[in-house]
């Protein structure tokens, strides 16, 4: 039997410190006990996929967060081995982990070489020190410098570098000179997000910072220099935030964005699965957690038809230890994985056709190239033209989209408001 690809991402909620703008689930300080309490539950989810893990290849890993390298190097080499016991793992796998620059000691770097990690990717935002101040970042430029090189040093030939425009009184002039001297560093990846301000982070309290954030016009400008000066550099364009050099974009994320399957471990991960045995709850979990089942979207109930399904961890990290350290002797024991999603996750949605088609839609039109019009036919039976021909009509005698034999893609004056063409993309 030919095996299914998988992406797996590995969530570790820790971080040394909380920064202001941050709304990912994660925790600053934590102890080690409480880290190694995680890690072994994490273990034991991973290994609860046995139950199907023979049905596929794991292609990608990435380790996210949380500040990843914040944890000791030896636990995430753990979690490594058990997905090596529990899956098979392609040969030419891209195993990705994410750090910060204070917490990447070489040794660190030299064992995540060993586990086999071929990708990391660092959180810079910003070489101005003001800004990474402003942002409540635990480290400074020369911070990263080091561990860049220090990266190197040890081997790693694909490197991401996360940035970040629009902060608070930052001028073009500081903005252009980060992305001059990331250019200058070289690395194979570019991912260059906006500072989105979001509830309840310590950002969105502060009056005066919010009162320093760039408009819309400048924000649209910082846009612009970055694809300018990166295409300049010969980085590739090839989704709204991200940018490569040629063979280097992020197999990972190109599978959320192409709706391939993916495997989400760890605290409030998100996965997305066809499964092809439908899915089964197990009613006495609710009450052991006292939760209804009518938390639980489970939308249409096949019983054996395959179900494409998403589900989420969940986000409570004493729950979470209290699950999965008890799997595999208590109740959460399960025969099957269509009980295992009924049973230990949250946020369970069976998704239909008409959800799926608008998830191709705007997550593939994320990717500069766009969404394919035959891959749209051969995965729906259904022509693109038929479902979406008013709205892909519309835009594109606007200019907002533009189809180049196969593909539709989203124009630059298109990407520029493409939340609200992606909205005319809801069935
Ligand atoms: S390092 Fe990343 S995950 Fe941790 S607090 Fe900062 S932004 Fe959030």
């Amino acid at each position: 039997m030919d095996k299914k690809s998988l992406s797996l991402y590995i969530h570790i909620p820790f971080c040394k410190k909380k920064c202001k703008y941050c709304d990912f689930l994660s925790f600053g300080g934590c102890s080690i006990v409480e880290q190694r309490e995680y890690i072994d539950a994490l273990c034991k989810e991973i290994g609860a996929y046995s139950l199907i893990s023979d049905e596929y290849e794991v292609v990608t890993i990435f380790f996210g967060g949380g500040t990843p390298s914040y944890v000791p190097a030896e636990y995430i080499g753990k979690v490594i081995d058990k997905v090596r016991e529990t899956f098979t793992l392609s040969e030419n796998a891209e195993i990705t982990i994410e750090g910060n620059p204070d917490s990447l000691t070489s040794d660190k770097l030299k064992a995540y070489r060993s586990y086999g990690i071929n990708r990391l990717s660092i959180g810079l935002q910003s070489t101005n020190n003001e800004m990474l101040n402003i942002l409540g970042r635990v480290h400074n430029y020369d911070q990263f410098v080091a561990a860049y090189s220090r990266a190197r040093e040890v081997g790693f030939s694909n490197i991401n570098i996360d940035i970040m425009s629009g902060l608070p009184s930052e001028s073009m002039e500081s903005y252009v000179k980060t992305l001059g001297r990331v250019v200058e560093m070289q690395p194979e990846h570019i991912s260059a997000y906006s500072l989105i301000v979001e509830d309840g982070t310590p950002l969105a309290e502060d009056e005066e910072l919010l009162s320093k954030l760039p408009t819309d016009e400048i924000d649209r400008r910082q846009y612009s220099r970055t694809k300018l000066l990166l295409g300049q550099a010969e980085y590739e364009r090839y989704e709204i935030s991200n940018y490569a050099k040629t063979g280097y974009e992020c197999r990972h994320n190109l599978r959320y964005w192409t709706g391939g399957e993916y495997l989400g471990v760890g605290l409030g991960a998100s996965s997305y699965m066809k499964l092809d045995g439908g899915l089964e709850m197990k009613p006495s979990v609710y009450d052991e957690y006292n939760v209804g089942e009518d938390e639980y979207n489970i939308g249409e109930m096949t019983d054996n038809d395959a179900v494409y399904v998403r589900f989420k961890g969940v986000d409570n990290i004493d729950e979470y230890i209290g699950r999965f350290s008890k799997y595999g002797s208590g109740w959460t024991d399960v025969s099957s994985v269509k009980e295992l999603i009924g049973n230990c996750y949250t946020e369970i949605q069976v998704l239909k056709d008409k959800d799926r088609m608008e998830e191709f839609m705007f997550l593939g039109l994320r990717c500069i190239k766009g969404v394919s019009i035959s891959t749209f036919e051969e995965r729906f039976g259904k022509s693109i033209h038929d479902v979406y021909g008013k709205v892909i009509e519309k835009y594109s005698e606007l200019g907002y989209l533009g189809v180049d034999g196969d593909n539709i893609y989203l124009s630059d004056k298109g990407i520029d408001v493409s939340n609200t063409i992606m909205a005319e993309f809801l069935l």
